[in-house]
């Protein structure tokens, strides 16, 4: 520890501290304008200087390290007049127009000049900088108000990685600028807004925030996003009840002040015009049960082609819908039996509303027909990860990526689909950390990557077995560790001795020097500048994943080959290491482990063990529960089309654009007797049920959600739900009472009685171990992540420190195999899916964002140049894309994104629907996976129409 006094006050620091975050971390504020804790030192504004003992100079103390001894003074009277001479400098180019300004009362500036007692300048000068740029709709920029702190393009480059913004010109011209002063829109700016948080000025404001009133006007709230896995907490700041703009703040525990696109701007869907309001019956049930005269009849022709609107249903009121649900569950339990009915619970919903899901399917219902779109995500994770490290989650916490030596990602595009966690890797990689990317496609991530490994579509598994096979034969092993901490070593080492990497270079496209380089620099956390934060001789790797490796027919088997490449190297149960899935929707975490899974009871217990189910019967007081595992998502849909499902109710998910093969979805759920959607639009499915319930927005709710580090976070209500709207877990206990009488099963009152989303968390956490410690009372602004069994334990940020949760990690026995359906001379490219930075899931909370839609409108399929030039397609137009089941048409964007051969298109548009073009034959045999990720498909130059 190092010794130094400040302001006369003795402080104890580690080293490498600056004087100024020695002061700050002792309460002693120094202005500063260009600082940011996040940011690397700039020292541009000068104000937070400092006089040092024995120094002639005063020193800026952002770049001052603390050294042992020293002395150092913060507010001398030198001092002040130094800083009040550099803010009447910096007010001589400013407006001063703070009376009028929207940034009154909360700009660092103004703060400062007052502090210091300054009100003008005493300089007579015009302001030089007078541009205004008003080129989006998200922010805007005012460089009449910049004082060239540099912090915007700071946050850009060293925190985004976007790198969208630079100083450009000399003295009184500086500016803050794109290249060429281009529109944002055509620079590289993901319009994250960060730059617009950090902004100490009205330089950059949100645009909802200009003339709508001042911060003291405002009022704060915060909740988790409920876009991605990441569980960003964002701040609202609300005037009369309306959101005005959205932020960071520094207390929230995974981003920081830091959002991405859609949390900071993709929040005006709640207010939109097409809510759904009221409970809806379609009309030709409204006329069978009386509620209307005229007869009615659904039209035939797809949803998808043309939409329907709310005039194909009748608003009814609540006690009506409710018990035409509960009436018509009931008789298809009576009439064709409990499995006869299923539900999809929703990865956007709460803890408490998938628990209570899960309770009115197996305990009501009595089935274990429950499952939701974690089936076609992450699935495979689950199953990989519990065979071989007993626990199908992430094993360490995204903040520790930012100290990992080096990073593995793959099948992941983390910059657009878990933006903040890719601001972690930035954070790495500009800190010395190697990033290797293996992908298909060259994502974002690659720009920044050590190594780039494109990988052929489907072939990831031959570099991970030959990346072992290198590992191996150049001694990079830790034997150690896989002689104490693991077993079926001997049995899994024979399987990869046939990989070495010319086989493998043959199989991928990826050239064998980059499988060895990757191999070691993986294996030893080889860093390509600095130092690591870890002690150890090898540095500290971790793998970071997502859905190009789990949708897919073998799955689990690359998922287990990713666990097995971590265990070999003793990357797993240290900081920074191990196997990260990145989860896709804001609670499908959640979702999994409060029991929205057909094998699975809350917190993984089998549906099979019959003594978990007798503890979980027991404490719900019911006589027994369903023993078989249920129907997964496809195979629902295929049972609805045989006939075999005859009930569905769908919470929260959209499977006519989510689900593969949708030609054949559609079919299945016309099929249905009863089909129950409760939603908060009218989604693609709503406009095929029988019954639609308006539900209460993530903005609207309380309760918990679960994220993709199994932090368990808390979620406060924004927003007043629209019209008759209701949270998921009230209709649920409604539905549930009135099945259950209408079933003439007595329950004990409080079976569905539950004042508030806390008490149905603590029901759900006494049957669901790994949940036992939490409650919503607990969880503050941190939250806990689980396991957490006891209510004064701190919660496990790093799985399998000790042992494995399954005791000894067990090195699984690997099958490489190749697609299901490959390409061939009809259908000779391949098809891979996926999702865009401006866009979440299926579309329905995004494509009715104005900002979200105006940056990234409609679909677009990426085509190879090589493959374009060959078929007669040109960028920006239009084009065909046919597999076996269906065709779409959209618009081409021609480049390198894509190698020749495959072609890309994200699954939110319905209007170009890539599941029209996925296969739902082949399921990972464990997991039930499909493989979205690979399909063949041959592409289209349309001819042209007169019209
Ligand atoms: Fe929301 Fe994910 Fe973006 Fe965070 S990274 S703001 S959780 S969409």
């Amino acid at each position: 520890m190092i010794t130094l006094t400040i302001d006369e006050r003795a402080l104890q620091v580690g080293p490498g501290t600056t004087v100024l975050q020695a002061a700050q971390a002792a309460g002693i504020e120094i202005p500063n304008l260009c600082h940011h804790p996040e940011l690397r030192p700039n020292g541009g504004c000068r104000l937070c200087i400092v006089e040092v003992e024995g120094r002639p100079s005063p020193l800026p103390s952002c770049g001052l390290l603390c050294d042992e001894g020293m002395v150092v003074s913060t507010q001398s009277e030198r001092l002040q007049e130094m800083r009040r001479e550099i803010i009447d400098l910096l007010l001589s180019d400013h407006p001063l127009r703070c009376v009028t300004c929207d940034k009154s009362g909360d700009c660092d500036l103004q703060r400062f000049a007052y502090d210091l007692g300054l009100s003008e300048t005493s300089y007579d000068v015009e302001v030089s900088r007078t541009l205004y740029q008003d080129d989006n709709p998200m922010f805007v920029r005012d460089h009449q108000y910049c004082i060239l702190c540099g912090k915007c393009v700071r946050v850009c480059d060293e925190i985004v990685g976007a790198s969208a913004i630079e100083i450009s010109g000399r003295g009184f011209t500086s500016r803050v600028s794109t290249p060429f002063d281009m529109p944002m829109a055509d620079s590289t700016c993901v319009f994250c807004g960060n730059c617009v948080q950090v902004c100490p000025t009205a330089a950059l404001m949100p645009r909802s925030r200009i003339g709508q009133g001042r911060e003291w006007e405002l009022t704060h709230k915060d909740t988790v996003c409920g876009y991605c896995g990441v569980g960003c907490r964002i701040d609202f700041a609300l005037r009369d009840g309306a959101i005005l703009y959205a932020r960071g703040t520094p207390q929230a525990p995974v981003n920081g002040e830091f959002l991405c696109a859609k949390g900071r701007y993709g929040w005006d869907y709640a207010a939109s015009a097409e809510r759904l309001t009221r409970p809806l019956i379609r009309r030709d049930l409204a006329h069978q049960l009386g509620l209307i005269p005229q007869p009615w009849e659904m039209p035939a022709t797809s949803v998808l082609d043309a939409r329907l609107g709310e005039d194909c249903f009748v608003p009814v009121e609540w006690e009506t819908a409710l018990d035409v649900v509960a009436n018509r569950l009931a008789q298809t339990v009576r009439e064709h039996g409990p499995d006869s009915v299923a539900g999809l619970t929703s990865a956007r919903c709460t803890n408490e509303d998938n628990y209570l899901f899960q309770k009115l399917m197996r305990a009501s219902i009595g089935t274990n027909n429950i499952d939701h779109c974690a089936r076609l995500c992450h699935s495979s994770t689950v199953s990989g990860l519990v065979n071989t490290f007993g626990s199908g989650a992430m094993t360490n916490a995204i903040r520790e990526i930012r100290d990992a030596d080096c990073i593995l990602i793959t099948g992941s595009n983390t910059a657009e689909s878990h933006p903040v966690i890719s601001y972690e890797v930035i954070r790495a990689v500009k800190r010395g950390a190697t990033l290797i990317v293996i992908d298909p496609r060259r994502i974002p991530l690659a720009r920044h990557a050590t190594l780039f490994l494109q990988v052929t579509p489907g072939a990831d598994i031959y570099v991970f077995l030959s990346m072992m096979n290198v590992i191996l034969r150049n001694g990079w092993a830790d034997a150690e560790f896989i002689a104490e901490r693991t077993e079926g070593f001997e049995e899994f080492v024979t399987g990869v001795e046939d990989f070495r990497p010319q086989v493998a270079a043959l199989a991928s496209g990826v050239a064998a020097e980059l499988i060895e380089k990757a191999a070691e620099m993986y294996a030893l956390g080889r860093r390509h500048q600095g130092s690591s934060v870890y002690p150890e001789e090898r540095g500290h790797s971790t793998i970071l994943y997502a859905m190009g490796v789990t949708q897919r027919s073998i799955g689990t088997q690359v998922v287990m080959s990713l666990a097995n490449l971590s265990m070999m190297c003793g990357q797993v149960g240290k900081p920074s290491t191990g196997v990260n899935p990145l989860r896709g929707q804001s609670n499908v975490q959640g979702a999994c482990d409060l029991g929205g899974l057909p094998n699975y009871l809350p917190g993984y217990q089998l549906v099979t063990d019959e003594t978990k189910r007798k503890d979980v019967a027991a404490a719900w007081g019911v006589q027994t529960l369903p023993a078989e595992s249920g129907l997964t998502v496809v195979e629902m849909m295929h049972a609805a089309e045989a006939g075999n499902v005859r009930a569905m109710y769908v919470m929260g998910e959209n499977p006519m654009l989510s689900d593969p093969n949708l030609t054949h979805v559609e079919h299945g759920l016309r099929t249905l007797d009863l089909l129950v959607v409760q939603d908060i639009f009218l989604s693609e499915t709503a406009q095929l049920a029988h019954v639609v319930l308006p539900a209460a927005s993530w903005l609207e709710k309380d309760g918990t959600k679960t994220n993709t580090e199994r932090r368990v976070q808390q979620l406060r209500p924004i927003l007043p739900s629209p019209g008759e709207a209701q949270p998921d877990w009230k209709i649920i206990c409604s539905i549930g009472q009135r099945l259950d009488q209408a079933l003439g099963v007595a329950r004990a009152p409080e079976f569905w009685d539950f004042g508030s989303s806390a008490e149905v968390l603590d029901e759900a956490r006494r049957v669901t171990p790994i949940y036992r410690g939490i409650r919503q009372a607990r969880l503050g602004t941190q939250g806990l992540t689980w396991p957490c069994p006891t209510e004064d334990h701190p919660g496990t940020p790093i799985l399998h420190t000790q042992t494995f949760s399954r005791g000894k990690g067990h090195f699984a026995p690997i099958e490489a195999q190749s697609p299901a359906e490959l390409p061939d001379d009809d259908y000779p490219l391949i098809l891979t899916t996926g999702r865009s930075l401006y866009h979440y899931h299926t579309g329905t909370m995004t494509r009715r964002s104005e900002a979200l839609s105006w940056r990234d409108p409609r679909g677009h399929a990426e085509i190879n140049t090589a493959d374009a030039e060959r078929i007669g397609i040109r960028d920006a137009g239009p084009v065909v894309i046919a597999s076996r089941r269906g065709q779409v048409r959209t618009q081409a964007r021609v480049g390198n994104r894509v190698p020749p051969g495959v072609v890309f298109l994200a699954f939110h548009w319905r209007e170009a629907p890539a599941n029209l073009l996925t296969q739902d034959f082949a399921l990972d045999p464990q997991a039930k996976i499909p493989e979205f990720k690979i399909c063949a498909v041959k592409l289209e130059a349309p001819k042209r129409g007169r019209g």
